[in-house]
């Protein structure tokens, strides 16, 4: 059980137009009213074009909801065709941006150097990153899978201060995981999640380490979630497929 504010954040990937986008936040605001939300953090990470759509219906409803975008760009601002800056994303009213998901790494080639380019460039915006971290199967087979994952976790992090390195959250989602249905064991993820935060205090001390907050992914469900949110040091869940419908999501942020 975490000593921490538990964070549930929905990545919705490339699902959801602006009008389903609109309709899932607005159920979300209802059915989370059942959920204590002093005592959890919950927050979407809907596509882009979706997320003035969800500001506006957040503030108009007052929802108890946090929102972010799903990327960044490295840079600033200038002639990068079809990014999208953190200064854009913080006048959408965002506040969490997720970096270095496996998708990302994956599909778009994203490696290290990018992703922690992509960690400071959330924090020069004022966002605070959810940085993913994880193995893919063969890592785990080979037995290598905390050393894969803390090197993912130490190159993403580099170069970051004290007060930068405790505000960032981690999410560890072993890649094989991830919309498979297949939700590592507890304790596999509680070993990794321990793994990270013990290589964060060693790289910035205690209060870094006690402070930050490590989240499970990969096929978290409302019927898994408590398990998971049982074990020391998983701090919250990134949540893929279940944070598309908004009971189930709303379940899970309750799990309590
Ligand atoms: P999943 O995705 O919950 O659908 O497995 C998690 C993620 O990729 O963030």
């Amino acid at each position: 059980m975490t000593t921490r504010t538990p964070l549930m954040a929905g990545n919705w990937k490339m699902n959801l137009d602006w009008k389903q986008g609109l309709a899932l936040v607005e159920e979300l605001g209802e059915t989370l009213k059942d959920v204590d939300t002093t005592r959890v953090e919950t927050v979407v990470l809907p596509p882009f074009v979706d997320l003035r759509t969800v500001q506006v219906a957040v503030d108009a409803g007052r929802l108890p909801l946090a929102y972010g975008a799903q990327d960044l760009s490295a840079h600033e601002s200038g002639a990068y065709t079809g990014e999208v800056s953190g200064p854009m994303l913080t006048a959408l009213g965002c506040t969490y941006v997720a970096v270095g998901h496996s998708e990302r790494r994956q599909y778009h080639g994203e490696d290290e150097a990018v992703t922690n380019a992509k960690v400071k460039a959330a924090f020069a915006a004022g966002l605070t990153p959810i940085l993913c971290v994880g193995e893919p199967l063969e890592e785990r087979q080979a037995g290598t899978h905390v050393t894969y994952t803390l090197a993912q976790l130490e190159g993403g992090i580099e170069g970051l201060d004290a007060a930068q390195a405790k505000s960032i959250v981690i999410a560890y989602e072993p890649v094989w995981a991830i919309g498979t249905g297949e939700v590592a064991t507890p304790d596999d993820a509680q070993e990794v999640c321990a793994a990270i935060r013990e290589a964060l205090r060693a790289l910035h001390g205690d209060e870094v380490a006690d402070a930050v907050r490590v989240l499970y992914g990969g096929s978290v469900k409302s019927s898994n979630v408590v398990e998971l949110m049982d074990k020391a040091d998983v701090d919250g869940a990134l949540v893929g497929g279940a944070s598309l419908k908004a009971e189930e999501f709303a379940k899970i942020a309750g799990y309590q």
